[in-house]
């Protein structure tokens, strides 16, 4: 019989036989103190594939936007998010909590925030105010159903970071979707960036982790903020074995749940009392919901 497709989230993703394998067979160390051989060899993976200096592999998406958001600001500044991204709405409090800086949300259009509207948000040099210093944006966007970002909406979110001294992140948890839905190469979305975070374990089907890459000293500081919140861990070669595989042999199969997506918003946009939006699925996110008096 064949499998049936569980679509609640790309987190409910299994480690494939041949992870499971890689795990048992990874040579490990320990990697607090820098000598876990199968987390060094995923940590330059990464950063090679997005064309950055260098990687750090993190328990979370989560753990790895905060040590972002930690390693590029500092107090009594402001960061730029979108109104419904995942930074700003689903990761509990990081910014304020460990970072203490504010968020400052800017409205967009399926993801993409006018970078004239952003640039109008930059504060100015002013006593009263944060200063802004930094600005995340979400590729592929989930709240806005899974939506790719447009190369040139990040070239010009570049510019503007660019023009006013601001560091640019990529919150990429799902950017090699985005990447398939659009054919636009990882590394072309990277170079808009100065780091990036992707996870392993959504699509890609690793049980566990998240990479960040970026600049060689931003990475280094990022280790110790890591190890401050306590995501140093020991001999975790054994899941980034697991990181290796999704990285190397998964990507290219993210296009097969996109076309079953498409099927099931089909499906499900043909039931009466149900309402879904008209724009199509991108990727594999479906948002829907009904239209029944008591709801
Ligand atoms: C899943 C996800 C994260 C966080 O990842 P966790 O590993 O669950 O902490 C961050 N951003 C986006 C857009 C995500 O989809």
């Amino acid at each position: 019989m064949e499998q049936p497709s569980d679509f609640r989230s790309d987190t409910v993703t299994k480690p494939t036989p041949k992870m499971r394998q890689a795990m048992a067979e990874a040579e490990v160390g320990d990697d607090v103190i820098g000598f876990d051989p199968t987390v060094q060899k995923l940590e330059a993976l990464a950063a090679q594939t997005m064309g950055k200096e260098a990687g750090l592999f993190c328990p979370s998406g989560t753990m790895a936007n905060s040590i972002a958001v930690k390693a590029w600001t500092h107090e009594l500044q402001e960061v730029i998010v979108e109104a419904r991204s995942h930074i700003y709405n689903l990761e509990s409090t990081h910014m304020t909590f460990i970072s203490r800086v504010t968020p400052r949300p800017v409205p967009s259009v399926r993801g993409a925030m006018d970078p004239a509207e952003v640039e109008r948000a930059v504060r100015k040099p002013n006593v009263h105010t944060p200063e802004t210093s930094l600005i995340c944006v979400e590729n592929t966007h989930n709240n806005w159903g899974g939506a790719v970002l447009p190369l040139e909406n990040l070239k010009g979110l570049r510019a503007v970071a660019d023009r006013h001294g601001l560091r640019l992140h990529i919150d990429g948890a799902r950017i090699y979707n985005a990447s398939t839905a659009s054919g636009v190469p990882v590394i072309d979305y990277a170079r808009q960036a100065d780091s990036v975070m992707f996870c392993l374990s959504k699509g890609l089907s690793a049980p566990i982790g998240s990479m960040l890459v970026g600049p060689k000293d931003f990475i280094d500081y990022g280790r110790r903020i890591r190890k401050a919140l306590g995501g140093g861990m020991r001999q975790v070669g054994v899941i980034a074995a697991a990181g290796l595989i999704a990285l190397t042999e998964m990507t290219g199969r993210l296009g097969d749940d996109h076309r079953r997506a498409k099927t099931l918003a089909r499906g499900i946009a043909a039931f009466p009392g149900v309402k879904i939006d008209p724009v199509p699925v991108e990727t594999n996110i479906i948002i829907f919901g009904f239209e029944h008096p008591k709801f």
